[in-house]
């Protein structure tokens, strides 16, 4: 998507450990318009799947999926991080590994919000290695949910997370992705 590649080249900083800041926009302000505008690209590619629920993790997936959810018209659920174990039986749990914070957290959502009859849309900020997805897609298994689809606004395609959804037969929309990014800039797939 155009507009969001422009945005990261324009506003986007690279850092060590291939990590991409984009603060300004999309990670600790954000530019509501801007996720506005990624919203109705995600709607206009998943809108004919019956899409009932939303989900992402907490936190950076949370602004995008509210935008995203108000066009599908469905409910949005963030699954919360906890580093505990001692769960109640009324969640499901799964894990992912940050290599951004190089800890593993439990990804816990509630039974009361996810169940057999929900056609689920994941959204997330970034695909990366695909860790934070994976564990998601673990979720929408064990409340025998359908899954309908994936949407991300930035996926780091050097890191193969998405191609190995993508080998899975799953429906991924990654809105931009960068297939290279060191101090000389950053190069975004043909899509
Ligand atoms: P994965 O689980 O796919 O390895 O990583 C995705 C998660 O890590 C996302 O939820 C996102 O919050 C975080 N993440 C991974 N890479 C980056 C990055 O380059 N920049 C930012 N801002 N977040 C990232």
């Amino acid at each position: 998507m155009r507009l969001l590649e422009d945005r990261i080249k324009l506003d986007g900083k690279v850092l060590r450990g291939n990590v991409l800041k984009v603060d300004s926009f999309l990670n600790n302000q954000i530019d509501v318009e801007l996720l506005v505008e990624l919203g109705k690209e995600i709607y206009s590619r998943f809108k004919d799947c019956g899409v009932n629920k939303i989900v992402t993790i907490e936190a950076s997936g949370i602004a995008l999926a509210s935008i995203t959810a108000q066009f599908f018209h469905c409910k949005m659920i963030f699954a919360k991080k906890s580093k505990t174990s001692n769960m109640s039986n009324d969640v499901y749990v799964s894990s992912a590994y940050s290599f951004t914070h190089n800890v593993t957290n439990n990804v816990v959502v509630s039974k009361e919000y996810l169940g057999e009859k929900d056609n689920v849309l994941l959204i997330d900020d970034f695909l990366a290695n695909g860790e934070a997805l994976n564990a998601l897609i673990d979720i929408v298994n064990q409340a025998g949910a359908t899954l309908k689809g994936i949407a991300v606004a930035v996926e780091k395609g050097f890191q193969g997370g998405g191609d190995k959804l993508r080998a899975k037969g799953i429906d991924l929309l990654s809105l931009a992705i960068v297939d290279k990014m060191d101090e000389n800039g950053i190069v975004f797939r043909q899509q």
